[in-house]
């Protein structure tokens, strides 16, 4: 719709366009595996998706593969199942993906509400950025780098996204939208892999 200063997007492969064919019908990835948070409400009315904020979590912290993220971003985590998890047992917060080691993919949120991954954060001179934004939480820490299998599905599912949201113009980090509270994904994510692996335009690094 009258958008004549975007980039051009770029063709999706057809795995990719099936999926953003679902996803923008219905909010939901086809291949993700469907665990739905409490912690979303509605975008602001006329609100677009335009941004992707890629952060890290892994619970209890640096350790992979148990179920303390489905936990927490379902108001189901146990306070008394590791003493970090007194800490932020009380949290309300989710996101819309999680990609974990192995590259399985949960979704929590549909894209097309408001997930409560960035808190207070800017972009581009806007604020609360959860409005306008698609969440990805990727299994890690800032310091142990991510693996291949991460680094591919998430190139496929930004593809996707892409593709199902032609208004989103720019992919941020966590640490970069609120600096000074956040670090994640940290300097273990390899922005230049995955500009590279997604052939994103110079542009959407813009912050
Ligand atoms: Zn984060």
């Amino acid at each position: 719709m009258g958008a004549p200063n975007l980039p051009p997007q770029l063709p999706a492969t057809p795995a990719a366009a099936g999926v953003a064919a679902a996803i923008a019908a219905v909010g939901w990835h086809p291949r993700a595996r469907r665990v739905v948070s409490p912690n979303r409400d509605a975008r602001p009315a006329g609100i677009a998706v335009e941004l992707l904020v890629l952060h890290n979590i892994s619970l209890p912290p640096g350790r992979f593969g148990g179920p303390g993220v489905e936990q927490l971003f379902t108001n189901r985590l146990d306070p008394a199942a590791d003493p970090f998890y007194t800490e932020i047992a009380g949290l309300k917060v989710s996101a819309h993906f999680f990609l974990r080691r192995d590259g399985s993919l949960i979704q929590f949120v549909s894209c097309g509400e408001r997930a409560w991954h960035a808190g207070v954060s800017r972009w581009r001179g806007r604020e609360k950025c959860n409005d306008f934004s698609i969440g990805i939480e990727i299994e890690g820490t800032d310091e142990r780098p991510y693996t291949a299998r991460q680094y591919a599905r998430l190139a496929g599912l930004i593809d996707a996204l892409r593709a199902a949201y032609p208004g989103i113009a720019g992919i941020a980090a966590h640490s970069e939208i609120a600096p000074g509270r956040k670090t994640d994904p940290g300097p273990s994510f390899d922005w230049a892999r995955l500009v590279a692996a997604c052939k994103l335009p110079r542009a959407w690094r813009r912050i």
